[in-house]
């Protein structure tokens, strides 16, 4: 069972992703683990990898694709896995398609995880962490005992540069832009699955697993 997770950045796919992996006995392959682990491992891939990053400049698609093709080819994933983070353009569905094809395979779910704008920039502008011991808090669904103040440590909470509205709403235009397009493209490969992310993790999850069988 080969899975693609779609869907917007605080969509809450990560989290899915991780709850597929672990009810089918599948692994979760998120593009961000992969990277660090071959550049921890210090692979010809990872160091390749490492020379765009340490100039500040994204990782070309083209390698970041076999990243990902290196991963999947492992012995694990035999039976499937959960992509996370991949492919995030049209290009690199393109070429996951075409590598695919060539093994006489093809991805067989893509699951979009639907929430509103709206909804993502409340629930992360929402979110508060504590500088000090780095727990986390939401001021409507996870608030802490006193307004601005660690339940744990005391320290005051502080909202993270990449929680601010602004930063949330650039990170959704970016997504609309890029990774939009791929809804349409695995729609016309009839292996789009929309599933309603604005309820619970729990519910999301039965949706997908009734999907999924
Ligand atoms: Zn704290």
């Amino acid at each position: 069972m080969k899975i693609v997770m779609l869907g917007a950045p605080g969509a809450g796919k990560g989290t899915q992703a991780k709850m597929i992996a672990a009810k089918y006995g599948i692994p979760h392959v998120s593009t961000g683990d992969i990277f660090r682990a071959n550049i921890k491992n210090g692979t010809e891939l990872g160091k390749e990898a490492k020379s765009y990053m340490d100039k500040g400049a994204l990782v070309p698609d083209e390698l970041t694709v076999r990243i990902l093709l290196d991963r999947v080819a492992q012995d694990d994933c035999a039976k499937g896995y959960v992509l996370d983070g991949f492919p995030r353009t049209i290009p690199q569905a393109e070429v996951l398609d075409a590598e695919l094809t060539k093994l006489n395979d093809k991805i067989d779910f893509a699951i979009n995880v639907d929430v509103p704008d709206e909804n993502i920039v409340r629930r992360m502008s929402g979110r508060r962490s504590c500088p000090s011991c780095g727990a986390t808090y939401h001021i409507v669904h996870i608030p802490p005992k006193q307004e601005g103040v660690c339940d744990k440590c005391g320290a005051a909470l502080v909202q993270r540069d990449d929680d601010k509205e602004e930063t949330v709403k650039n990170r959704l235009k970016v997504y609309h832009e890029q990774t939009q397009p791929l809804i349409d493209f695995y729609e016309k490969k009839g292996v789009l699955q929309n599933v309603d992310g604005t309820v619970d993790s729990e519910e999301v999850f039965a949706a997908i697993v009734k999907i999924l069988g």
